[in-house]
């Protein structure tokens, strides 16, 4: 059974959100704050989801994020943000949140966006073999490791999300092809994602982060301009 931490202070959003999510076969942990939500995670080791409210007495959602994806890279994590936080949804993803979800969302909205993160994740599927049998995907003096879920630049391993790894293999999978942000979009959150390409933008904002020696003029993950991003390994 798959297992999702839901952090929301208000308790009439928490209880209706968790006895859906029971009801679709989730085993649910429910914090009303981001300092009880480290808590349960540090005693129950290995949730596949979490649900992370922006505005909670004490830290706030952001910081919980943080918090949470500095110890755990495998965690699917999906910010709960208030309607019109434009600026809210950039920052969670750039702080290692999945994806997002603006209030007031509807239940099947929400089962929707968790199924799917979870499909890609790694821990969930536990047994998703890796396509044609390679373990090991290579490109230039990079190394995507599939087994641990690693990336290798020269041989110095590099922590991904499972978004970014995810990522990552569609590049390697396409070098040197511009891949336009939608077919991103659509090859990493699956068909019939409710979300906009600007997800896309974040992540390889954050990948640069990790990939490029100087991310402000990226030698690898390169610009199509009014397109998308193009690999050069
Ligand atoms: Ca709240």
């Amino acid at each position: 059974m798959k297992r999702v931490l839901v952090v929301e202070d208000e308790a009439s959003i928490r209880e209706m959100v968790a006895l859906n999510l029971k009801m679709a076969g989730w085993d649910v942990l429910e914090a009303e704050s981001a300092e009880a939500a480290l808590e349960l995670l540090s005693k129950n080791p290995g949730c596949d989801a979490a649900l992370l409210d922006v505005m909670l007495p004490g830290m706030n959602g952001f910081s919980l994020c943080e918090t949470i994806r500095r110890d755990d890279s495998e965690i699917g994590i999906i910010i709960l943000s208030a309607k019109g936080q434009e600026e809210d949804k950039v920052r969670g993803l750039s702080i290692g949140a999945d994806d997002y979800i603006t209030k007031p969302f509807s239940v099947s909205e929400l089962l929707a966006r968790l199924t799917a993160l979870c499909r890609r994740l790694h821990r969930s599927g536990a047994a998703e073999q890796p396509q044609d049998g390679a373990e090991r995907l290579v490109s230039g003096s990079f190394v995507l490791d599939q087994k641990s879920r690693m990336l290798y630049k020269a041989g110095q391993s590099i922590d991904l999300t499972q978004v970014e790894f995810q990522i990552m293999e569609l590049f390697f999978r396409n070098p040197g092809t511009a891949l336009v942000r939608e077919k991103i979009l659509e090859g990493v959150w699956g068909k019939g994602y409710y979300g906009d390409v600007k997800i896309v933008d974040v992540n390889i904002r954050r990948l640069r982060m990790k990939v490029e020696d100087k991310p402000s003029s990226p030698e690898h993950i390169l610009t199509v301009w009014g397109y998308g991003y193009r690999w050069n390994p």
